[in-house]
């Protein structure tokens, strides 16, 4: 374990067996579709390219890249797009594939962008939720695993940019945040 982390909450195993089963989900919910898949960066890139690689049905991907935190632990309720797609999402069957929803802010901001650019369907996907602390009426279509109350590193999530590579996701030391 890295000299960082005080405890980890889901393991590198259990993280495997979840994307697949998400996947396999997936594809069934797509099928005869061509789904354009969003990958929220950077959060989301290592969820991304596990998940697509358990889908099935032909799929684009695109990227997006969206400020809402800076290097705090709490959302500022500002969300920024820092990079926008490429590809126009008009009459698409648009997956968004979240890392973890929190307040939901991001997430509903980028809903409504989606569908203002007439986007046929907008289906979220999140590999982490914690809805203890949602300010915002919103629910992923697809979750993998509900968190506590606690600010999770791993797994392509960060804490002022660090941990994204650790294969699982856990809880980082107190005496981390306060140097
Ligand atoms: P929300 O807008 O739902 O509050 O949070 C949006 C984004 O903040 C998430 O997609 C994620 O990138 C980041 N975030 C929320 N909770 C956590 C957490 O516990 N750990 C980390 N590293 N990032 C988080
Ligand atoms: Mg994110
Ligand atoms: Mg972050």
């Amino acid at each position: 374990m890295h000299n960082d982390i005080q405890e980890i909450l889901i393991s590198r195993e259990q993280i495997q067996e979840k994307v697949a089963e998400l996947g396999q989900r997936l594809s069934k919910d797509y099928e005869g579709r061509n789904p354009l898949v969003i990958c929220i960066l950077k959060g989301a890139f290592i969820f991304m390219a596990d998940l697509v690689k358990e889908i099935t049905v032909p799929l684009e991907l695109d990227f997006m890249a969206v400020s809402s935190y800076g290097a705090s632990t709490k959302s500022s309720g500002v969300v920024k797009i820092i990079k926008d797609l490429d590809n126009s999402v008009e009459g698409r069957d648009v997956l968004i594939v979240e890392d973890i929803i929190d307040s939901g802010l991001t997430l509903s901001y980028l809903i409504d962008v989606l569908q203002r650019r007439n986007a046929k369907s907008t289906t979220v996907v999140t590999l982490f939720d914690k809805p203890a602390r949602r300010t915002v009426d919103l629910e992923a279509d697809l979750t993998g695993f509900v968190l506590p109350d606690e600010f999770v590193v791993g797994y392509g999530l960060d804490y002022a940019e660090k941990y994204r590579n650790l294969p699982y996701v856990g809880v980082l030391k107190p005496e981390i945040y306060t140097n």
